[in-house]
C-alpha cells in the first residue's frame, strides 16, 4: 500500500488552497495512502511549505522546463497548459496504482477501497453522463500511457479544452466496455447535480463521500468570518449554503490550514490591530482575483453559452427560473 497515492494538482497559490483543504480532509478519515501534490513554479514558497506538511510528496511539475514531449506539444498548443501538466500524474511511477482528485474537492469518509478499482474508473459527468468526470479517477502511471496521452492531446487538441476532453478522448470505451470502471456518483458528487436533480440527491446526498466544487466560482473565492461563522461573497446565492458543504470547506480551512498559513506567511501580510477573524478573511482572500459581476447579456449570446455547456446554473438559467419559463409555457 506504500506504492499507492492520492494525487492532486494546485499551479496557483488558490488551487493550492484547496489542496490544503483536500489533504488534511483525506488526513481527517485517516487514509492508509501516501498523498501527492504536483506543483506549478508560480506557487509561491509559503504555500509549498504548508503542502510540505500535509503532503507526503510535493513534486514540481514544470512542463516549460520539462524538456519532453510535453514541451514540446505545449510550445503548439499553449492554451492546454494546465492539462498537460494534470497529464503529469501519469509519471510518478514510483507508484502502482493512484486516485486523482481535482484540487477543489473535499472528502467527507474514508475512501481507499478506490484503489480496488482499476485504470481507468470514475463517475459520469453531470452534464454528458457518457463522459466521466476528471476531477476524481483511478489510474495506473505509466510513462508509456504518458506519451501516448501528450502525443493524442497535441494531435488532437482537448474538445472541451481541459483535460476532462482529452482523457474522454483516450479512455474511449469508458461509457460501455465495463460498468465496474464507473465510479458511483457519490464519489464526485457535484453541486450542479444538486439542482438539476434534487430529488435524487434528497434520496442519496447523504451517502456522499467527495464533493467537487465544480464550475467557475470556487470555495476559496468566498470569505468567512470565523467569528460567525458565516459565508459571504459577491456571488453568493442562498442555495449554495445548501447543503453545508461550503461552510465544511471554510471550517476546515479555518481550523487546520490557516494556523499554519500565518505561520509560513508570518504577520507580514496582515495589518497590525486587526481582529482575528479580519486576518482569517484576509488570508483567505490573499491572492485572490475578485471576479466581476457578470455582465447582461442577450438572450441569443445567452442561448449560445447554454450550448456550449456554459449555462449559468446559479443565476439565470437556475432551476428555479427554468421551471418558472416552463410554467409560462405550459399555461
Ligand atoms: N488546476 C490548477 N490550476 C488552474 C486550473 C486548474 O492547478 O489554474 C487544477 C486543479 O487541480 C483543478 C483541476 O486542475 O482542481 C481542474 O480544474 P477545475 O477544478 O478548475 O475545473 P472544474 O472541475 O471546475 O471543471
Ligand atoms: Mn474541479
Amino acid at each position: 500500500m506504500a506504492d499507492q497515492a492520492f494525487v492532486t494538482l494546485a499551479t496557483t497559490d488558490n488551487y493550492a488552497k484547496g489542496a490544503m483543504v483536500l489533504g488534511r480532509s483525506l488526513k481527517n478519515h485517516n487514509t492508509s495512502r501516501k498523498l501527492v501534490a504536483l506543483i506549478g513554479p508560480n506557487v509561491s514558497e509559503p504555500s509549498r511549505a504548508v503542502l510540505h506538511k500535509l503532503y507526503d510528496e510535493v513534486r514540481l511539475v514544470d512542463v516549460l522546463d520539462s524538456g519532453d514531449a510535453a514541451h514540446l506539444a505545449l510550445m503548439k498548443r499553449p492554451d492546454l497548459g494546465v492539462t498537460f501538466t494534470k497529464l503529469h500524474c501519469w509519471t510518478l511511477t514510483e507508484y502502482s496504482k493512484c486516485v486523482f482528485l481535482d484540487a477543489d474537492t473535499l472528502v467527507l469518509s474514508n475512501i481507499d477501497e478506490l484503489f480496488e478499482r482499476e485504470e481507468l474508473s470514475a463517475a459520469p459527468d453531470p452534464g454528458w453522463p457518457d463522459c466521466f468526470n476528471s476531477g476524481v479517477f483511478v489510474f495506473r502511471p505509466s510513462n508509456d500511457t504518458y506519451e501516448k496521452l501528450i502525443t493524442a492531446c497535441s494531435e488532437n487538441g482537448s474538445f472541451d479544452g481541459g483535460d476532462q476532453g482529452v482523457l474522454n478522448s483516450f479512455f474511449n470505451n469508458w461509457a460501455t466496455a465495463d460498468i465496474s470502471k464507473h465510479l458511483p456518483f457519490i464519489y464526485n458528487l457535484s453541486s450542479i447535480a444538486i439542482y438539476t436533480y434534487l430529488p435524487a440527491f434528497k434520496q442519496y446526498g447523504r451517502d456522499a463521500k467527495v464533493i467537487h466544487f465544480l464550475g467557475k466560482v470556487k470555495p476559496w473565492d468566498y470569505t468567512y468570518d470565523t467569528t460567525s461563522k458565516t459565508i459571504k461573497g459577491q456571488s453568493l446565492d442562498p442555495s449554495d449554503l445548501y447543503p453545508n458543504y461550503l461552510l465544511q470547506w471554510w471550517e476546515l480551512f479555518s481550523s487546520s490550514v490557516l494556523p499554519p498559513m500565518k505561520e509560513e506567511y508570518g504577520e507580514q501580510p496582515f495589518h497590525s490591530g486587526c481582529t482575528e477573524s479580519d486576518v482569517h478573511v484576509e488570508v483567505a482572500q490573499m491572492h485572490i482575483s475578485h471576479q466581476p459581476p457578470p455582465p447582461q447579456i442577450s438572450s441569443q449570446e445567452r442561448k449560445q453559452q447554454w450550448e456550449q455547456g456554459q449555462a449559468d446554473y446559479m443565476g439565470m438559467d437556475s432551476f428555479d427560473n427554468i421551471a418558472k419559463r416552463l410554467d409560462s409555457f405550459l399555461k
